[in-house]
């Protein structure tokens, strides 16, 4: 059969409000022109993040029902270590109740002034965690994935002629270096398992840990499977198993791949780190047998780990972006190519060539497009990164089994609308803005105004 069905049935449905052009300009005004700061009822298709936005599986609910929320010695706690151990094969399994936790006791711990932390690309709150400690976030990765319309299989690899020479001169500065796999600030591009491999390989030459952002660990192995030579044969699971062979820990947010609404973790096979971590643990997230979560929570994430490894819902999920995507460039959009794992990337530089990146296009068009048809996505670019931007995207990230095929038609169109009214639309500048990860919060005027 051609037509990919979602490989679930819905048990439970949850409505959608309505609203018109007139009052999502109202609300837009009120929000100062930053979808972050609309309510969620306020919005008919939210693609603001795939973080914690997820639909639960029936098997996820049951397990929550067996939470054990025993302070100390929880039996979620062992189920969940269990998975993570089976899945990653670190020693150490520290939960968190989020991914930037995990990255904030990592950072405190190996961070500080004078030190410099390799990644592909980092993620906002990666690169925000290391600067909050003293130390420099360094983006490498290759120059294939800073140019949207470039078709490259792994546009999220790092650049290793660049990872060689950056190390040759400044490996006594570096405490762990870093890969984020799938690459979320490059467009949800993933690595390939060459390139984790030789990435390792020079960390390792320098005796530098090596540790994987592995948010989204399952798409990642899955792109491996379809696109890496050798790999078409062997499962999601045995990829990921030999992704995490090659690292001596990571960082995991479990609200993409962890298919849970809240939850993380921090791994690691040192044990004098891991020690250090489970103090600074105790002291800001709680005991280690819990790190801020319920033990239903760590149940939930328990079993759904496996389900983001399962090879019906990630062929479902990457077409899904596929698809969009194969729509928008037919209508004329440009947006990153090829689709990432989680979300479509729309180019807004191309978008609107007479808005300048000081203007923010990005957020722009966030606007246009939840004026248009009630759609959010995020601005990635001059908001979000200040100088350091090297592409002006808008980010549509899918929440995982939440929407379905009619859900991403309507986008669809709503894109291809706000396309054929781009001339009409004009610039943003700032006018508030906080001292840290500032796209959440800073507000913003019509230019002109
Ligand atoms: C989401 C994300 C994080 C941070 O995780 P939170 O759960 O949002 O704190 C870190 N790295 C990457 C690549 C992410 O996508």
């Amino acid at each position: 059969m051609k037509t990919l069905i979602e490989p679930f049935k819905i048990k439970m449905v949850e409505p959608i409000r309505q609203t018109t052009e007139a009052q999502r300009l109202t609300i837009l005004k009120k929000a100062h022109y930053n979808p972050f700061t609309i309510r969620a009822e306020d919005i008919l298709i939210d693609f603001l993040t795939d973080s914690g936005t997820g639909a639960m599986s029936d098997a996820q609910w049951g397990a929550i029902m067996t939470g054990d929320e025993a302070y100390a010695g929880s039996r979620s706690f062992f189920q969940f270590e269990k998975a993570v151990r089976d899945i990653t094969g670190l020693k150490h399994i520290i939960p968190t109740h989020q991914g930037r936790a995990a990255e904030k006791i990592l950072f405190s711990l190996v961070g500080g002034k004078g030190k410099l932390i390799p990644n592909n690309t980092h993620f906002d709150t990666t690169r925000a965690n290391i600067e909050y400690s003293g130390a420099e976030a360094v983006d490498l990765v290759i120059p294939e994935g800073k140019i949207p319309s470039c078709v490259h299989p792994f546009k999220g690899n790092m650049d290793l002629g660049k990872l060689a020479a950056f190390l040759a001169k400044h490996h006594k500065s570096v405490p762990i270096g870093m890969m984020t796999v799938t690459n979320n600030s490059g467009g949800g591009q993933p690595v390939s398992m060459e390139n984790i491999r030789e990435t390792a390989r020079l960390y390792r030459k320098y005796k530098i840990p090596f540790f994987l952002d592995v948010c989204r660990f399952a798409e990642n192995a899955w792109f491996i499977k379809i696109r890496e030579k050798g790999y078409a044969k062997k499962s999601v699971l045995e990829i990921a198993r030999e992704m995490f062979s090659y690292a001596d820990g990571c960082t995991m947010s479990a609200k993409k791949d962890g298919m849970v609404n809240i939850g993380g973790f921090l791994a690691l096979n040192d044990d004098a780190l891991a020690m250090q971590a489970r103090n600074l643990l105790i002291l800001t997230e709680g005991f280690p047998s819990y790190g801020g979560l319920a033990g239903r929570d760590l149940a939930a994430l328990a079993v759904g780990l496996y389900e983001a490894l399962d090879e019906d819902y990630l062929r479902y999920r990457i077409r899904t972006a596929e698809y969009m995507g194969e729509r928008l460039l037919a209508g004329g959009v440009s947006i990153i190519r090829p689709t990432g794992g989680h979300a479509v990337y729309i180019d807004a530089k191309a978008f609107y060539p007479d808005i300048p990146p000081a203007q923010f296009p990005g957020q722009v068009l966030a606007c246009e497009l939840y004026k248009k048809g009630g759609l959010r996505g995020v601005e990635i670019g001059s908001v979000m990164f200040g100088k350091n931007a090297t592409m002006e995207l808008v980010r549509l990230a899918f929440p995982r089994r939440v929407y379905t095929q009619s859900h991403f038609d309507y986008a669809i169109e709503v894109i291809l609308e706000t396309f054929a009214d781009r001339k009409k639309a004009k610039g943003l500048k700032i006018t508030w803005e906080p001292p840290f990860l500032r796209h959440f919060t800073a507000r913003f005027a019509p230019v002109g105004k």
